[in-house]
């Protein structure tokens, strides 16, 4: 039998740049020649991950944070030597807004996506009706569900805190995390923490209480070391981390504006061509990418895999970033910004106050605001062309902010079919897709289809496929290792 000893990346995102250098850092020192390859279709790496710097602002199209609650990004960071890099939120104004009746409410301290964890201050709010803080407290003594199984994050919420919850606070805030309709996604593979605090105590707000008694005693235990905000960026945005993972990739040959349009199994492995006609071999194959964009390519070699990628929904999401002179907006910007629920019929998602968020995105009195369009429940603004789209976001700014002047510049991104829906049933379709990958050895899956669309889950994904990888050449073990699901609970 031939030495294993090629491997091939397919996408350029952060999933196959950390997929590569987690491979790189397993073989280091080891005695066998490896060659890896990364094929990105676009002229650049990074995906999703893009920042740019112009008169002293520095945008994001993409992700503009990411969470320290889950650690993978941070000690990937670490070992990429850009952990001083690492920029906290604003520590001044940490509190964010949600839009009713015309007005921008701050949503409550301690408020975790959809309950409260300090009762003062949810009794105190003006974001929720009597009537709904009625509602909520009487989560406290509705039964425990008593069927197993998943159910969508709108079902959960309806049946534990109400329909208000739901379409005032629940919805916009989770809309904004994953641009999708609550009412079909799932709870399961998106929030389980909210799952196991009902299943262990009976009560959402019981437990997340209880943790939060549970933490401050251990905080006040342990008060040493750096804490950090729950939203962390890079000084130089975050393509710092994508460049410097690609910095790190010792011996990687990287070839840009190679978009791979075929998949073959060889004699011994698999084959692979690119649009432009060239030919690649690999022991072992990875495709880092959308599920829509593996679909494809597996048809012809793995019809079954390839079927169920399809049963992965995605939806487009644009941004839209606007500088501004600080004089030009009334809103005191006293926070890093708001959501909007989508039963108000507005135009935006939710709207970053970016220059409030973090330091240094843009100059001495200017201010750069991001909005966030389009996914499931707006799909209509996200059709619009780019300039109609910027017009509607002003109109919304104007609604929100009163602000009346244009802005000096605005730059309107497009990411079409990149939010990944994980639909009611989605950590069954992933254990499905595991079965069919098993029969394909050499062959893995990394991206946002699968664990988690964030960038620190894309990350742990990507580096767990590494190790299930060079496992593969280490001892011919099963491509596709059972994995934990570790999603930490917040709050
Ligand atoms: C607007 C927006 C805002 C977001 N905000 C946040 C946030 O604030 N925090 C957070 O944690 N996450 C956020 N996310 C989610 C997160 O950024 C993504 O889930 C993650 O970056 C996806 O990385 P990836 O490498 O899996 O996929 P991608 O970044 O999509 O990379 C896949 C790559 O594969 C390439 N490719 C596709 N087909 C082929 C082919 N046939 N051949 C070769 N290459 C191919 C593509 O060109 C692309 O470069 C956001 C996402 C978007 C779109």
């Amino acid at each position: 039998m031939k030495m294993r000893n090629k491997v091939i990346i397919v996408g350029g995102g952060i999933s196959g740049l950390a997929t590569a250098h987690r491979f790189c850092e397993l073989q280091r020192g080891g005695s066998r020649p490896l060659e890896i390859t990364i094929l990105e279709a676009k002229p650049r790496l990074g995906g999703v991950i893009e920042t740019w710097n112009k008169d002293g602002f520095l945008m994001e199209g993409g992700p503009d944070s990411f969470i320290s609650e889950k650690p993978a990004a941070q000690e990937l960071s670490a070992r990429l030597g850009i952990a001083s890099e690492i920029l906290d939120t604003n520590d001044k104004l940490r509190r964010s807004f949600i839009y009713k009746k015309g007005k921008l409410i701050a949503v409550p301290e301690g408020f975790y996506l959809i309950a409260p964890s300090q009762i003062r201050a949810f009794l105190m709010t003006p974001l929720l009706g009597l009537m709904t803080k009625l509602r909520m407290g009487c989560e406290l003594f509705i039964p425990r569900r008593k069927t197993l199984g998943d159910e969508s994050v709108a079902g959960f919420v309806r049946r534990r805190f109400g329909e208000t919850l739901l379409k005032q606070v629940a919805q916009p805030m989770i809309g904004g995390i994953y641009t999708a309709d609550p009412e079909h996604l799932s709870l399961g593979a998106t929030m389980p923490q909210f799952q196991e605090l009902e299943r262990r105590y009976g009560s959402v707000i019981r437990g997340l209480l209880s943790r939060r008694k549970q933490r401050s005693k251990h905080a006040a235990q342990t008060a040493s070391g750096p804490r950090y905000s729950l939203f962390l960026s890079f000084r130089g945005g975050m393509e710092t981390l994508t460049r410097a993972v690609r910095d790190h990739l010792p011996g990687v040959r990287v070839k840009i504006s190679s978009e791979v349009t075929g998949i073959h199994r060889g004699s011994e492995g698999w084959n692979v061509t690119t649009r432009s006609g060239e030919f690649f071999e690999a022991d072992a194959l990875c495709l880092a990418l959308t599920a829509h964009h593996a679909v494809p390519l597996l048809s012809g070699v793995a019809p079954e895999l390839s079927r169920e990628l399809q049963g992965i929904p995605y939806e487009s999401v644009a941004t839209v970033n606007l500088a501004y002179h600080r004089a030009d907006i009334p809103h005191p910007l006293n926070g890093f910004g708001f959501v909007v629920p989508a039963f108000a019929q507005r135009r935006i998602v939710a709207c970053s106050f970016s220059s409030v968020k973090f330091h240094g995105r843009a100059p001495e009195g200017k201010v750069l605001l991001r909005a966030f369009v389009g996914g499931a429940l707006h799909r209509e603004v996200y059709a619009l062309d780019d300039q109609a789209m910027e017009q509607a976001v002003r109109e919304e700014l104007r609604h929100y902010l009163g602000v009346e002047k244009a802005p000096f510049f605005s730059f309107v991104r497009r990411y079409p079919h990149t939010m990944p829906q994980y639909q009611v049933g989605h950590t069954e379709l992933v254990n499905k897709i595991r079965g069919k990958l098993a029969a394909f050895p050499g062959l893995y899956l990394a991206g946002n289809a699968f664990r988690g669309i964030g960038v620190p889950d894309c990350v742990k994904w990507a580096e767990t496929t590494a190790e299930s990888m060079h496992q593969f050449f280490e001892k011919g073990d099963s491509p596709f290792k059972d994995v934990r699901e570790t999603v930490p609970l917040k709050g």
